[in-house]
């Protein structure tokens, strides 16, 4: 019997009412003869409760107890869908991450998946019943409970329907599907028929929060159709599969704003060989990840060297660049935590020209600076200032009319 693993994020089991609303669905999809895997979220807002608990208790919480902790608001929800399928009249069975040998490593806070144990989930479907899943947290193979950072449960979900061999992994959100642009931050977003794993890949890395990257990553390598939907509604949402043909008529498919950045530029470095090593080993011991590097010869003797972080990694990432500075000859450390990330993504990219022009035009037109831009094959991407983040997602979105259905556009 085919298997079909739904995903509930945390607005989707926010109280007992959403509970019997999603687990209504599940219960369709079992009638409709499949068997049903559930992967659900802590309710509402509860990992942001949890994590402000651990703060006023201590400020640099252990990060092994802060996994031990943020894995029971999963652990919480799955009981109470399997309660709510049992009084529906409904056999069900809940499991944590590490009942079914979620096996991750032991980065704590931001676990990778190494392998799953699919046995106990099929004995117990073959059984008839339906299986509930503690999303967003595995087990290390000494036991420890790790999580896979935040959002994460969308990775346990195209994780588990790889492992399962499923045929569809449905996401059920707050969101009709996978928008244009967050439709939060511009309302004439557009919600799109389909999209192909590298530009979701794409956007999740800039920011659009709706899919965790790492579930993307998985469905593209395990062949997972992914089938972002409306928890609160049956329309069809947006399905992530493999690039089709008429994907390339699209210049680009969305943009995405990413205001949590910030950016460090050392000015005058040494024009030698060996000092970005230096530098980016720096920063890799101290566990920052860098995006973005541009580095820029300014004369036979300087160099400038920057890059983006993650705004919470920015003391850390500065106190790094302060130590390597003198070691390099660099001049000074230039910061910036003012600043958004905006940048527009289509696999059209690689077969237009005037991307970059019409991007920077719509930018220009609204007296919008910008600050450095970086591209990849199928990105274009610029650094803005932060109180000017909407305004320029909001003329980039006009520009390439993401306003208006991908058919109305594939012209363009
Ligand atoms: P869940 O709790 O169901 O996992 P999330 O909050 O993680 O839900 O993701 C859904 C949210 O993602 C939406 O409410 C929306 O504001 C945001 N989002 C960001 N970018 C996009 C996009 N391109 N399309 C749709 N939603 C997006
Ligand atoms: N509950 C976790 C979080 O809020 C995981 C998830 O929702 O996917 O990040
Ligand atoms: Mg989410």
């Amino acid at each position: 019997m085919a298997i079909i693993v739904q995903k509930f994020g945390g607005t989707s089991v926010a109280d007992a009412g959403k509970i019997r609303r999603a687990a209504e669905r599940v219960i369709k999809t079992k009638k409709a003869g499949f068997q049903v895997v559930v992967v659900a979220s802590a309710r509402g807002k509860q990992t942001d409760q949890l994590v402000a608990d651990a703060l006023e208790l201590n400020p640099n919480p252990p990060i092994r107890e802060i996994d031990q902790l943020l894995s029971t608001g999963e652990q919480q929800t799955v009981s109470l869908f399997a309660m709510a399928l049992e009084a529906m009249g409904h056999n069900a069975i809940s499991f944590t991450g590490g009942q079914i040998r979620m096996l991750t490593d032991s980065a704590y806070t931001k676990a990778q998946i190494k392998s799953i144990d699919a046995e106990r989930i099929h004995k117990q479907l073959d059984q008839g019943k339906i299986v509930t899943v503690a999303g967003f947290q595995g087990i290390d193979e000494h036991g420890n409970i790790t999580t896979l950072g935040r959002g994460g449960s969308d990775t346990s979900a195209v994780a588990l329907a790889a492992a399962l061999g499923a045929e569809e992994c449905e996401i059920y959100t707050d969101v009709d599907g996978i928008y244009t642009t967050d439709p939060r931050l511009f309302k004439n977003a557009v919600k799109m028929e389909q999209i192909s794993y590298d530009e979701m890949l794409e956007m999740a890395s800039l920011g659009a929060g709706v899919m965790h990257i790492r579930a993307v990553g998985f469905g593209k390598k395990y062949d997972v159709k992914i089938h972002v939907r409306n928890s609160a509604k049956e329309t069809e949402g947006t399905i992530i599969t493999h690039e089709v043909p008429q994907m390339e008529g699209v210049v680009v498919t969305g943009a995405t704003v990413q205001k949590d950045m910030a950016k460090i530029a050392l000015v005058g470095v040494d024009n030698i060989p060996g000092n970005a090593a230096k530098v980016f080993a720096h920063l890799a011991k101290a566990k920052v990840v860098v995006n973005d590097i541009i580095q820029t010869e300014v004369s036979a003797e300087k160099a400038n060297l920057s890059f983006m972080i993650g705004l919470s990694d920015l003391a850390i990432a500065k106190e790094a660049a302060e130590k390597i500075k003198s070691e390099v000859g660099c001049q000074s450390v230039f910061t910036r935590d003012d600043i958004a990330l905006l940048s527009v993504v289509g696999v059209g990219m690689r077969t237009h020209y005037g991307v970059a022009d019409r991007m920077f035009s719509a930018l220009a037109k609204a007296q919008i600076n910008i600050d450095s831009i970086t591209t990849s094959e199928i990105r274009i991407s610029c650094t803005v200032d932060e109180d000017q983040a909407e305004k320029a997602l909001e003329v980039v979105c006009l520009a390439f009319e993401l306003d208006k259905p991908a058919q109305e556009r594939a012209e363009a």
